[in-house]
């Protein structure tokens, strides 16, 4: 190896270049963790709602850029841009007030054969992410007992059939009392939540939500359970 090769390759080993942006693969990342392009498209702006009478917090509108980001995310391999959008939730919660209650995470769980099907839930990394930030415990106590249609595709009342018996809590919970943060990639009808959240409290639990995105419904206006 030449010299001014060796003086490169220990200079890089002392100040690595910018690794590339998880988010677009192309541009250099800021020390965030995302350029400053992909920051700016993602249009972050922290908001808190309500569905269901269960309060929740989200990072950004889902739309354009960011609805691209979390179907990449959900449907291709995908975890690259799951740690970065948990890091970035993991910032926003920190600075949260109402999330320093917390007493622990729930991650949205997947059907154990969609689980297979895509090697990573989603909303499992965000939660390891948030859970960090928070110094928090991830409880997984929850479980998908029946495989569900995708939400997307259905009209409200079907969606809400659809979750019916979805979801049950596996012996030892633990949530009696607790603040319990449940985690997800979107908010969509807010029917996943207030389901997931419904069960949570049938344990004695405090349910509230934190997602990365949200449809518009959540970006337009405070709305009550009649809107939906
Ligand atoms: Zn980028």
């Amino acid at each position: 190896m030449g010299l001014a090769k060796w003086w490169r390759a220990l200079d890089e080993l002392i100040f690595p270049p910018n690794p590339p942006c998880p988010l677009c693969g192309q541009r250099a990342s800021l020390l965030v963790g995302a350029c400053q392009s992909c920051l700016d498209s993602l249009a972050i702006g922290w908001k808190e709602g309500e569905a269901y009478g269960y309060p929740h917090f989200s990072l950004f509108p889902y739309q354009g850029f960011a609805r691209d980001l979390v179907h990449k995310m959900k449907f291709q391999s995908g975890y690259e841009i799951a740690c970065t959008l948990g890091k970035f939730l993991g910032l926003a919660s920190r600075e949260e007030p109402r999330l320093a209650q917390v007493d622990l995470l729930v991650p949205v769980p997947l059907h154990p054969s969609r689980m297979q099907e895509r090697g990573f839930n989603q909303a499992g990394v965000l939660a390891d992410k948030i859970s960090r930030a928070l110094r928090r415990p991830i409880n997984e106590h929850v479980v998908r007992i029946r495989q569900t249609a995708p939400q997307s595709g259905l009209t409200a009342t079907t969606r809400k059939k659809n979750l019916q018996g979805a979801f049950a809590v596996l012996p030892g919970a633990d949530f009696q009392g607790k603040q319990c943060l449940i985690v997800d990639d979107v908010i969509t009808s807010g029917y996943t939540f207030s389901t997931v959240a419904r069960v949570i409290e049938q344990y004695g639990g405090k349910p509230l939500g934190v997602f990365a995105s949200r449809t518009e419904i959540y970006e337009e206006s405070e709305h009550s359970a009649q809107e939906l």
